[in-house]
């Protein structure tokens, strides 16, 4: 059976440079979309991926990553926009990996698609009139 899941991963120092994603794919035999990775100044990583596959492998990859010191939460989606706050300044749309911000031509309008959304909240912080509000849903997968 496939299985699809959307993970944030926060990278210890120590997993930053290993080939993480690419022994997901080749050892667990997964898919996997990488809509953001980040490597913050204190060496950090963070990084949002879409993962599917048998769920099998998707468990067994679970693992590795744990192995790897990495923390890993399946992301939820109640993100939204205060629609009285957002100025449609577009700078969230710099930052959305999924496209669920853009901009709509002719008239330049921002949109928030919100079944695009993956939760990221990078948006939370690029967003000067701190328009887009997260409900804290992420939970620890199993
Ligand atoms: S949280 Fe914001 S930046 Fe992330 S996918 Fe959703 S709209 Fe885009
Ligand atoms: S950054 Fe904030 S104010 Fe600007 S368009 Fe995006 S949601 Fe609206």
């Amino acid at each position: 059976m496939t299985y699809s899941k959307m993970l944030s991963l926060r990278f210890p120092p120590s997993a930053v440079n290993e080939p993480i994603i690419a022994n997901l794919i080749r050892k667990f035999d997964l898919n996997c979309n990488i809509l953001k990775a980040i490597i913050y100044p204190r060496k950090e990583g963070m990084a949002v991926i879409e993962v599917s596959g048998h769920r099998k492998n998707f468990r067994k990859g679970l693992h590795y990553l744990r192995g790897q010191g990495i923390k890993v939460e399946s992301i939820g989606e109640d993100i939204k926009r205060d629609e009285e706050k957002c100025f449609q300044c577009g700078a969230c749309t710099a930052v959305c990996p999924t496209g669920a911000l853009h901009i709509q031509r002719p008239a330049m309008e921002v949109i928030f698609q919100k079944d695009r959304c993956s939760a990221c909240e990078l948006c939370v912080v690029a967003c000067p009139a701190r328009a887009m509000e997260v409900r804290f849903n992420r939970s620890l997968v199993e």
